[in-house]
């Protein structure tokens, strides 16, 4: 496999590289696995370290880094948990990101994608599986300790609402980090795409210093990336519930 030229990092994401690939801006994530690649991503292996393409046409967080986000982004030795990580592909690399020493608690309902999920988990230790709906976080609350982010991917009219309530329940104070894909073709056609933008950062202001919202066109039609910071006032909110500790499970866990 030929190196790209150069690949840049910077201290606070020091696992998101970039690197100028035919003229254009590519990212890669250092690789806590080896190949071969999860989606027919590029591999580039330098010495000890292999980077792997971060595909803004697969990945709504590669796309939203392209389009200058300045949310948080997953970094390392933080826990997340991720709602919707379908087969893996983004899964993949927020593992990346918070690199061995972090953990991911990657959710998800659907029974075929979890057992892509499952098979993905024994090359990444540090993703950890759960087949469960994100919608009723009291039967997995057993399973995922306290988190420093949350990752919402799950494409449903309700999904602010889903993800908001999870944010409440497992963020670990104020100030963690609240991500999530808003797709608003599944919110209802009775609102133009930047309707359904607004309606939800009103929901979500209350919870969050919400940073600004970007548009993921070209990559993903009617789909934006929102989030911010846990304001204090989204703890008042969380109901009494006992969580998991904070050490990795074994993975592929259902929740009960
Ligand atoms: N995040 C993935 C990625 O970038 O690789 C793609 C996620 S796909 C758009 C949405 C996923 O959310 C699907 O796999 C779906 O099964 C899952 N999903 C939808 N509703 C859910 C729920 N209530 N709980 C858990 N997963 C859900």
């Amino acid at each position: 496999m030929r190196a790209a030229r150069r690949f840049d990092t910077d201290r606070t994401y020091p696992r998101l590289a970039r690197s100028n690939v035919a003229d254009r801006v590519q990212l890669f994530t250092e690789a806590v696995a080896r190949p071969p690649p999860v989606y027919g991503e590029r591999w580039v292996e330098l010495g000890a370290r292999a980077f792997r393409a971060f595909e803004p046409g697969r990945s709504k967080l590669a796309a939203a880094i392209l389009h200058r986000w300045t949310g948080p982004v997953p970094t390392v030795e933080e826990t997340w948990l991720y709602l919707g990580a379908a087969s893996g592909t983004t899964a993949s690399h927020v593992a990346d990101l918070v690199g061995p020493a972090g953990r991911v608690y990657a959710l998800e309902r659907s029974p075929r994608s979890f057992a892509r999920l499952l098979s993905l988990a024994e090359r990444w230790p540090n993703l950890l599986p759960i087949l469960a709906d994100a919608r009723a976080p009291r039967a997995f609350a057993h399973l995922v300790p306290p988190v420093r982010g949350i990752y919402a991917d799950i494409a449903q009219p309700d999904q602010v609402a889903i993800a908001r309530e999870n944010a409440a329940l497992f963020l670990d104070r104020p100030g963690a980090a609240f991500v999530m894909a808003l797709k608003t073709p599944s919110m209802g056609r009775d609102a133009e795409a930047s309707g359904h933008l607004a309606d939800a950062e009103r929901a979500l202001r209350g919870g969050f210093d919400l940073a600004p919202s970007v548009e993921l066109e070209p990559f993903h039609r009617g789909h934006y990336l929102v989030g911010g910071r846990a304001r204090a006032e989204l703890f008042g909110e969380r109901p009494r519930l006992t969580l998991a500790r904070p050490r990795a499970p074994r993975p592929g866990r259902r929740a009960r």
